[in-house]
């Protein structure tokens, strides 16, 4: 059953802030406020009034907008515990397989670290709507920061063992490029064929591609699929474990242009 609603908000140069309202109670929280006038003005125009902020790491283009949108509005802030002395503002910490109650809709905490040392995602499985930061991206994932592929890899597939018609509101408009580079990966990928010329239709319009859904990413993510023959081929690796060839693929686009 659906019980949020949930709005986009495009901000600074490709991120996504969203905001999820639970209609019987009225809660709304923010995820991941980059800046805050964009968000209370949105807010304000939907007449929803915040109730939380909900943080999946401590980047500044996630958090930035928490004491401005705290000072307006008194919301309470959600963040992992072990990162509360990076997270401004934190009220709530939370850790992995926590739930978060806004109103009468409730996120499991899912602590998958790479990305940052501390990021997790928030799981909304009654609404399907899942709010992954910067860990997962449509058709690609996070930068490794502070983690490990050996942190990343497991961390995705918790992700992955979400069901398909999830929805993945991930926290950037990164799609066209990583579909180009999805494409270097796996070049017989039909599913992935598909969806590069769908991704870059929507661009041309200049239409969000985001969210996708994850079974669309299990399809067609390559670092979702690292344990795929095609993609450990790809790359060179055709007998290596999963995390090898993940951490061979991640390599691979951070030097891709
Ligand atoms: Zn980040």
């Amino acid at each position: 059953m659906s019980r949020l609603e949930i709005l986009q908000v495009p901000v600074l140069q490709d991120n996504y802030v969203y905001l999820a309202h639970e209609r019987d109670s009225g809660a709304t929280a923010v995820i991941d406020p980059a800046v805050a006038d964009p968000v209370l003005a949105a807010a304000r125009q939907r007449h929803w009034r915040i109730t939380h902020i909900l943080n999946t790491h401590n980047h500044g283009d996630h958090v930035g907008g928490n004491l401005a949108i705290q000072e307006a509005t008194g919301c309470r802030i959600v963040g992992f515990g072990p990162d509360r002395a990076r997270i401004p503002g934190i009220t709530d910490t939370v850790e992995d397989g926590d739930r978060v109650e806004l109103g009468k809709a409730v996120a499991e905490v899912i602590f998958v670290p790479g990305h940052t040392r501390g990021h997790i995602a928030y799981w909304f499985a009654e609404d399907r709507a899942l709010f992954c930061g910067d860990t997962l991206f449509a058709l690609g994932c996070g930068r490794l920061f502070e983690g490990t592929p050996q942190q990343m890899w497991p961390s995705l597939q918790r992700l992955r063992r979400l069901p398909d018609d999830a929805r993945v509101y991930c926290a950037h408009e990164y799609t066209l490029a990583n579909a180009r580079f999805a494409r270097t990966i796996e070049q017989d990928n039909a599913a992935l064929a598909e969806r590069s010329r769908r991704v870059q239709a929507l661009r041309e319009q200049d239409r969000p591609t985001v969210p996708s859904l994850l079974g669309e990413e299990k399809a067609t993510n390559p670092f979702l699929r690292a344990d795929q023959a095609t993609v450990a081929r790809a790359v060179g690796l055709p007998d290596a474990d999963p995390v090898a060839v993940f951490a061979e693929v991640r390599r691979r686009k951070d030097n891709f242009r």
